[in-house]
């Protein structure tokens, strides 16, 4: 058992000169693989958002079918009800937000657009799109127009 050869150190040779080549600024390129797993990761996003859209949207609906039974024309108690129905429907419109950015982020893999700023055309960075798969903008614009509002 001891005799395990202690050469383990001289292996990691050949990383400098491919990490020097990245300098600030050149951003990690999203590559053809990658464009791939975003696209199976926003299919699977949309599968699960279009179902939880779908069963809130019916949740709402029967919501609005029971406070008209039990409660009719009578606003007094109606208070309670209406904030929480209103939440729902934040919510929804939330999910509807999101599942229409990732149509579109669908659409823009479709026509190789994917994965660059709509504001000012350079590439998003990589680990942006990974954190936000349906991103239009990069980080630098992202920030400039939540300044902006
Ligand atoms: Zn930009």
């Amino acid at each position: 058992m001891a005799t395990k050869k202690t050469q383990g150190t001289r292996t990691s040779h050949s990383r400098s000169s491919a990490a020097s080549r990245t300098g600030p600024g050149a951003g990690k390129r999203i590559t053809a693989r990658d464009l791939k797993s975003f696209r199976r990761r926003l299919e699977d996003e949309l599968t699960v958002l279009t179902g939880r859209y779908a069963g809130l949207e019916a949740a709402s609906a029967s919501s609005q079918e029971t406070a008209g039974a039990s409660y009719g024309e009578e606003a007094s108690d109606a208070g309670s009800f209406t904030s929480e129905r209103e939440r729902d429907l934040s919510l929804v419109g939330n999910l509807r937000d999101l599942i229409s950015k990732i149509r579109g982020a669908l659409g823009r893999l479709d026509d190789g657009s994917y994965g660059s700023c709509e504001a000012c055309g350079q590439p998003i960075e990589a680990e942006r799109l990974d954190a936000l798969p349906y991103t239009t903008l990069c980080l630098a614009d992202a920030r400039r127009r939540a300044r902006a509002r």
